[in-house]
Formats: C-alpha cells, structure tokens, sequence
C-alpha cells in the first residue's frame, strides 16, 4: 500500500513535471499546430543557375513553377501564410533560406527544382603519335621516342532519362535535422531549452521523427499526383548530397522536388510551357492539400497514430543514384 502511494505520488509528480516542462511550447511547438506558414522555395537563382537542358535554365522553371503553387495556396488557404524565399532571379544562400524558413516559424518548406542528366563523354579513337622522352642512364639524359595512341574526346547530351522524384532528408541524418528542430523550438518562444536534458532530448527526437513522417507523407503525395496526371514518378528518396542543406536545416516538414529533366527534350518542353507549369504547381498544390487535411484531422481528433500517406506507402529507403 505504502509503495503504492508512493508509486502514485511520485507518477503525478512527474506528470507534473512533464505538463509544466511541455506547457511554454505549448502553443507554438511544431506538433502542436496546423499549417499557418508554408515556405516556397524556388531553387537556384542569378548566377546560380541550376541545371540546363538545350533553350532553358532550371533557376527560371524552378520560379515560375513556385510563383504558380504560392499563388494557388494563397487563394485556396487565405489564412496560411504563404512565404518565399525568392521571387526574382536573384541569388540567394542555401543558408539563409534554411534560416529564413525557420525564423518565419514555417511549418513547411517546399522546395522547387529541375533535374538534370550529365552528358555523355565519347572517346574516339584518332590514330597514334610519336611522344618524346628522357631516361637517365650512368648519369646521362639519353632522349627517346615511342608511339602512343591519340583520342579526340567528346560529349553528347543524356537525353533518356525523365520523370519526378521528390527527396527528403536522409533518416541517418537525423541528428543533424534535430539540432534545428531544438533551435526552431527554442527561437519559437520563450522557453530556453537545455539541449542536455535527456527528457528534452527524448522530445527533440520525437518532434524530428514526426517531421520525417510528415516529410515522407508530402513526399509520397507529391508523387502520386505526379503518376495520377501521368508524369513518370521515381518516388521518395533520401537526400543525402546536394541540396542537403535545405532540408536538414529546415526545423520543420520539408520535401525537395525534382519536377522533371531538363535534359529531356520533351520535358524540357513541357517545364516551361503554360500548361506544363500550371499541372506541376497544381499536382504539387492538390497534395498539399491532401496534407493540410490529413495533419488537420490528426490534429481535430487528436490521433497521436503514425501519419501515413493515403495510398499507397512507399518505402521510407531508397539508395540515391549520385546525379552529377
Ligand atoms: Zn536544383
């Protein structure tokens, strides 16, 4: 009995603990709030001009196609709040943009890019040539002769590959992403976290984990609607290179789009058309939506259940071919 009450007493007193240690984030800790603020972000930008395919640079596709999904967020979502990191062609600093997500206390980032396929190197087979060289012999630079072979070499466009695919930040990274959700926490409100408190940490790890389902939701949305208007979708993938930045960095949900190859000739064609552009902003903007409703229904019923996507889930691991 006496242990019992103890047992009990000592239970309210760590849910105590835990109400008031939870309490100051309360209002503004990531898993607590709908979508209010949404990050577009159109990669690349000025000098920084991304891949190119034969007419067309991946700086100008990845803007007009942001500019379109902001706009039909802001019209479908008045109340969201609907940034960008640029709206121009201008260059701007894979670190700011992180930055400017998290002290905008985005609840999402949404990142717009093009891919690109390296060209293919040729080497031909021109004949031989004579090359002169040294040898020391007793002292003495004797010169000598010998045939070598000569190669002209040369690069053709890789126009095969084409399709989406949209990438999240890698899970055997999470350590780094928490440190930003800790930082995206911390900046949010004025709770001061202390980052060596192991109960704050078992929480920075739970909130980064629920990013990554919540990334790996939007993520797999995102490419479903890309199949259902019939694009090619390679799936979700883990980022681990380029582009890194911005997802790792982000305290926040975060997914990085690759909407098609600019080295495709027919889907360089179809990225800078009209109507193109309007079917990737709108496959991009209606799994938004499909997100905001999902989060939002977890949020109302207050489901504390795994997030995962509609449809079919995708697997969460999927080995990054390098790209260039
Ligand atoms: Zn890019």
């Amino acid at each position: 009995m006496m242990k019992k009450i103890s047992l009990t007493a000592l239970s309210t007193f760590c849910l105590i603990a835990l109400v008031s240690f939870i309490r100051p984030t309360e209002t503004k800790a990531p898993l607590q709030r709908g979508l209010k603020t949404i990050i577009v972000d159109a990669g690349h930008g000025g000098y920084k001009k991304g891949t190119s395919g034969k007419y067309s640079d991946e700086k100008d596709v990845c803007l007009d196609i942001a500019l379109k999904l902001g706009k039909k967020l802001e019209e479908a979502f008045p109340d969201v709040k609907i940034l960008y990191t640029r709206t121009k062609d201008v260059h701007v600093d894979n670190r700011w943009r992180a930055d400017f997500a998290n002290k905008s206390g985005g609840d999402l980032f949404i990142s717009i890019h093009a891919n690109a396929m390296p060209p293919i190197k040729h080497t031909k087979y021109l004949g031989t040539r004579k090359e002169t060289y040294y040898v020391k012999k007793g002292g003495k630079r004797i010169k000598k002769t010998r045939t070598v072979p000569r190669y002209s070499v040369y690069y053709t466009p890789n126009t095969t590959r084409y399709g989406t695919e949209t990438f999240i930040w890698a899970a055997d990274r999470t350590d780094e992403k928490e440190e930003f959700v800790v930082e995206q926490v911390g900046d949010s409100t004025e709770f001061v976290p202390d980052i060596n408190d192991p109960e704050f940490k078992a929480k920075a790890l739970l909130w980064t984990k629920k990013h990554f389902d919540k990334s790996l939701l939007l993520a797999t949305l995102v490419e479903e609607e890309f199949a259902s208007a019939g694009r090619l979708s390679t799936g979700v993938k883990q980022r681990t290179w380029e582009g890194i930045w911005v997802l790792q960095a982000t305290g926040m949900p975060s997914i990085l789009v690759e909407t098609g190859f600019l080295t495709n000739p027919e889907e360089e064609d179809y990225l800078n058309s009209e109507k193109g552009q309007e079917e990737v902003s709108g496959n991009i903007f209606s799994a938004v939506k499909r997100y905001k409703e999902t989060i939002e229904q977890k949020l109302n019923t207050g489901t504390s259940a795994r997030i995962k996507p509609a449809a079919t889930s995708r697997p969460t691991t999927v080995a990054v071919a390098r790209k260039k």
